[in-house]
């Protein structure tokens, strides 16, 4: 256990994962790993007491860590097996990444803000989690360590990026939030073979949007 989790917030969380099963969210591994990471450590002090909540916050830099809720829903679309090897677009607050190492995943993920990206790159491995963080465009994926098995975009893409479905290994799958800013649809393109790809739709939310490019703060 962390240093600073207490019994108190493992109560705390344990309320959260109840409510993320009415919600709708079966997948017991997502429910067991929302129960294990200490979101609160995630959180600026001043929201300490939200922590719980299942709502997104403002995590610094103009960004957001996703709601509970979101984070599990796109958990249980990727349909995680241990030693998957996954790729995350969007680090932000490393929530969502703690979360897929919980699950026994192998993690890279990849941040276009460089001060989100040396925050969560040294407070991941503080607390116990260490994926592979680097600083670059997501659009572009990570080339050099493709094939995924699993592909997961936690910002608002206006289309899906070509990089990303070349990246996906066949057979696996790369969960993404399609649309304009102010709402997206979730789907699920399933690798079938090297050209064809299968899609779900899964409704409707609001994230905030992939942008191009990196930027130095
Ligand atoms: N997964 C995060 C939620 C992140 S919010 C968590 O668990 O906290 C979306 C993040 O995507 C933001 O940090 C934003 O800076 C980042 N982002 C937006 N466009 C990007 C891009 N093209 N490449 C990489 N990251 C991007």
């Amino acid at each position: 256990m962390a240093e600073n989790d207490s019994l108190r917030h493992q109560g705390m969380r344990k309320k959260l994962v109840d409510g993320l099963k009415i919600k709708g969210i079966k997948d017991e591994r997502v429910l067991a790993a929302i129960g294990k990471v200490p979101r609160h450590l995630f959180m600026e002090s001043s929201f300490l007491n939200f922590a719980y909540k299942d709502q997104a916050f403002p995590i610094g830099a103009g960004q957001t860590i996703s709601q509970p809720y979101t984070v599990a829903f796109q958990s249980q679309l990727l349909q995680i097996e241990k030693n998957d090897k996954i790729l995350e677009i969007g680090t932000g607050s490393g929530y969502q990444a703690a979360v897929l190492l919980e699950m026994g995943a192998r993690v890279f993920t990849v941040e276009r803000q460089k001060e989100l990206f040396q925050k969560v790159q040294l407070f991941l491995p503080e607390i116990g989690y260490r994926p592979a963080c680097f600083f670059s465009d997501g659009n572009e994926g990570l080339p050099a360590f493709a094939p995924f098995d699993k592909i997961l975009v936690t910002a608002g893409a206006p289309s899906i990026p070509e990089a990303l479905k070349e990246q996906l290994k066949i057979g696996g799958r790369l969960v993404i939030p399609v649309g304009k800013e102010n709402r997206q649809e979730m789907m699920t393109l399933i690798r079938v073979s090297e050209k064809e790809f299968k899609t779900e739709k899964h409704g409707g939310f609001v994230f905030v949007p992939l942008l191009k490019g990196t930027v130095n703060f």
